[in-house]
């Protein structure tokens, strides 16, 4: 497949899987019209990367469905300039659609391979990014606080420390649960010890490993 193909299949899952499910922000829109969702998988699954669903990117981990992608971006409400702490960082996608829409972007991952993976195609797309390998759970004080925070991997509770490292105002959005379903929840922090918190939708994410997610040993 060309890119020109890829670019069809792209403007065709905008329509039929993002717009048609009532992601109506056009900023959300035209970021996975231009950011190219196929770099971000295997080469031997490229052909895939359009389809509506997750898809393994090793190690057991997933790039999420694009509809659950876009969904937690419309939800964070991005502004240019708003200074995004994203935990999971994965293949990458979400964080190059965050930084297609302007945002300053932080990445945690646990994984070092996908991190530094992730870190590459984004600089190669020509966008900054850091990216730190260890345990996201707590969040990365260095840069705090962050206008927005999203937890791309299933939370037992809200980090404490991510709440913490939210600026007051701020929206953080975490899929909530147990290791096989969550609510997709969005928190915002209205002041330094007080929040509002909305359970969006059902959703079924990899665990959040780490001191304030779940244990490696299940
Ligand atoms: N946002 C990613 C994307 O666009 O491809 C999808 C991420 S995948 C669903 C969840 C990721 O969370 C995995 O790469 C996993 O290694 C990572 N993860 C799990 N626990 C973590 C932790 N405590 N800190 C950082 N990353 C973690």
């Amino acid at each position: 497949m060309d890119k020109k193909d890829f670019k069809l299949l792209r403007q065709k899952m905008v329509s039929g899987q993002l717009a048609s499910r009532g992601i109506d922000d056009p900023k959300v829109l035209q970021a996975f019209r231009e950011v190219p969702r196929e770099i971000f998988v295997p080469e031997a699954m490229q052909e895939f990367a359009y389809q509506d669903s997750p898809l393994s990117i090793g190690g057991g981990q997933t790039i999420s469905q694009p509809y659950i992608v876009a969904l937690m971006t419309k939800l964070l409400e991005v502004k240019s300039g708003d200074k995004i702490l994203e935990v999971g960082t994965g293949s990458g996608y979400q964080a190059a659609i965050l930084l297609n829409m302007g945002a300053e972007v932080y990445g945690v991952e646990r994984h070092l391979n996908l991190g530094q993976e992730a870190k590459e195609k984004i600089k190669a797309l020509g966008y900054a990014i850091e990216v730190k390998i260890g345990d996201g759970t707590l969040g990365w004080n260095k840069f705090a606080p962050y206008h927005k925070i999203v937890v791309t991997a299933a939370a037992p509770k809200l980090p404490q420390s991510l709440f913490e490292q939210l600026a007051v105002g701020g929206r953080l959005v975490v899929p909530v649960g147990s290791r096989f379903s969550q609510e997709l929840t969005v928190v915002v922090k209205k002041g330094k010890n007080e929040l509002s918190s909305q359970a969006v939708c059902g959703c079924v994410f990899v665990p959040l490993i780490g001191q304030e997610g779940w244990d490696e040993s299940g």
